[in-house]
């Protein structure tokens, strides 16, 4: 079968030494499993590349596994590995420039560093914006202290992937049930949940050209639109937003089919956001490229419809 063009940029990399930082979730996966993974995330040259000429992806943007220095607790420590990892991964990028572009790892845990480590790669590296692997040890990005970094994207026009992580702390909700509290559920909801406190904190109001990134179709939010303009018309509890909730998402919330492949989820979003705001990905090498490939080869849309999921709106969006 002859593979459409695609772009995908879900599509993770380990740098040497952040194998620590993973140890949490991996320690869930049998032995031969995690090896497995563990060669697929460490590989740029062999693997990776066969992979996405079997299933038509043409380009890729590769991001750090999680969590990264999303968890590390010493700020120098975050802010020196931060930068060594994107010096890494750029010199793997400039190996196969036709074929990798890089988002940032970033050291969260201070925000104008952030920011400088951001503009740093964009403007020197040729990054395509970030991927951050959620809060970082407890802290959201919705507070006033993080509005000197979204003004930073904003400028760069560079957009902002949110990728879930767990949740800070053990949550009551999952007591009992270790299976509920990871990649299956528990990291949707705190990812969609951080996106939202992106929107109700006002971020898209200060900074209204500021795109973030949910993968998994939207991490649900998709699905929620018109109850969060009934509800929070209802229960505003004091916050004041210069849009409908509804008009947020689809517009600065933009999502990745990665990880989902299902066609009527698929349909679903595009019915609620158009389909500008949908964009074809993978989650490498967590899922199956030719997988993904099927599915967004197969699912009925038309061939306009389907030229912009696979490639036409990454290209815009990431100026290719
Ligand atoms: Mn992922």
């Amino acid at each position: 079968m002859s593979r459409i063009l695609k772009i995908a940029f879900e599509e993770h990399f380990n740098g040497v030494g952040f194998e620590n930082y993973s140890q949490s979730f991996v320690s869930q996966i049998s032995a031969d499993v995690a090896a497995e993974l563990g060669r697929r995330l460490a590989d740029f040259d062999d693997l990776r590349l066969q992979e996405m000429d079997a299933a038509g992806i043409d380009y890729v943007i590769l991001s750090q596994t999680a969590p990264g220095v999303q968890v590390e607790k010493d700020l120098a420590v975050a802010i020196r590995r931060a930068r060594e990892n994107n010096d890494f991964v750029a010199q793997r990028i400039d190996r196969h420039p036709t074929r990798y572009g890089g988002f940032a790892t970033l050291p969260m845990q201070d925000p104008k560093g952030a920011a400088d480590e951001l503009e740093r790669v964009v403007k020197d590296r040729g990054f395509k914006g970030a991927l951050v692997n959620g809060h970082t040890n407890g802290v959201y990005y919705d507070g006033a202290d993080y509005n000197i970094f979204w003004e930073r994207l904003q400028q760069l026009d560079v957009p902002f992937y949110l990728h879930p992580f767990d949740a800070y702390g053990p949550l009551y909700a999952y007591t009992g049930h270790p299976e509920m509290a990871g990649a299956t559920w528990g990291w949707g909801v705190e990812a969609a949940t951080h996106a939202l406190r992106l929107m109700f904190g006002g971020v898209f109001d200060r900074f209204p050209n500021v795109k973030v990134i949910l993968g998994h179709m939207g991490e649900g939010l998709p699905f929620q639109r018109w109850r969060f303009d009934s509800r929070f018309a209802a229960y505003p509890c004091g916050v004041v937003l210069e849009r409908k909730p509804s008009e947020y998402i689809g517009t600065n919330i933009v999502v990745t089919t990665s990880g989902v492949c299902s066609p009527a989820a698929l349909m679903g979003a595009i019915g609620e956001m158009g389909a500008e705001a949908v964009m074809f990905s993978v989650d490498y090498p967590y899922e199956s490229a030719s997988v993904a490939a099927d599915f967004i080869e197969q699912a009925p849309m038309d061939d306009a419809t389907r030229a912009l999921v696979c490639y036409g709106n990454a290209k815009r969006l990431f100026k290719l």
